[in-house]
């Protein structure tokens, strides 16, 4: 029997139902955010009804892909693992390439990609991953599974639980709405960006955070927004001097 590690392309393939990759993908990236995967999470993450939600589940177990407990929610098997990361390497690919080679600009290309991932021919999508020279992140920051179906492991957590004082570095951000991504362009906070947590509000109150590679620029960034961007502490010293030190105009 092949190992996770092995490479999928000489396998033969069953293709799935978009709905049944669009599940997979769902259950994966909540099980990637720490939480337990219950019918209403589920359902809220695909816009669905619970109801019509659990009958799936259900099928997914029978055939394999999720492990159901009644109390503690879906969680994937080896199998639905690979076929997750399979799904999400296509995405991720089509999303780089439309983006580096046609030119999209990276809040234009996931509806694309949603849409393609489940139509593409994996000639295609091995095509263009090579004519990429084998990218390893999508415009987003989010690291592209190889085709042996790894993925590299990453520590993240998200803007929203970054402790006051501390140095970060964003390294994706969530990336399935077009006015969103715009929306932090516009403030400077892309992945690669380094930033210094002034100050977490509260009860999920807003991020107050200074971008260190444009000194002193200070934004704020709601809650809601905050745990769409994913960030990793940094040790690196600043680049730049703290906004108070800054000469004034
Ligand atoms: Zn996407």
């Amino acid at each position: 029997m092949a190992g996770a590690a092995s490479p999928l392309s000489g396998m033969p393939r069953r293709s799935l139902s978009r709905s049944v990759e669009d599940y997979l993908k769902a259950i994966y990236s909540l099980e990637e955010q720490g939480d337990a995967v219950s019918t209403s999470g589920l359902a809220e993450a695909l816009e669905l009804q619970p109801g019509s939600v659990s009958g799936m589940v259900k099928r997914l177990a029978e055939a394999g892909y999720v492990e159901h407990e009644r109390y503690r929610g879906a969680r994937l098997t080896q199998e639905g693992r690979r076929e997750a990361l399979r799904i999400i390497r296509r995405h991720r690919i089509l999303e780089t390439y439309l983006s580096e080679r046609l030119g999209f600009s990276w809040d234009d290309v996931h509806e694309e990609a949603e849409r393609l991932e489940h139509a593409a021919s994996d000639r295609l999508i091995e095509s263009m991953a090579a004519a990429l020279e084998y990218p390893s992140h999508d415009p987003h920051g989010a690291p592209i599974p190889t085709r042996g179906g790894t993925v590299e492991p990453n520590s993240w957590t998200t803007l929203a639980q970054a402790e006051t004082g501390s140095r970060i570095r964003i390294r994706a951000v969530q990336d399935d709405d077009s006015d969103r991504l715009r929306y932090m362009e516009a403030r400077g906070l892309l992945p690669g960006v380094f930033l210094i947590v002034e100050r977490q509000g509260p009860f999920n109150g807003p991020v107050t955070v200074r971008l260190d590679t444009f000194p002193g620029t200070i934004q704020t960034v709601g809650h809601e927004l905050a745990r769409k961007i994913l960030v990793e502490t940094s040790d690196a010293p600043p680049t730049t001097l703290p906004a108070s030190e800054a000469a004034p105009d």
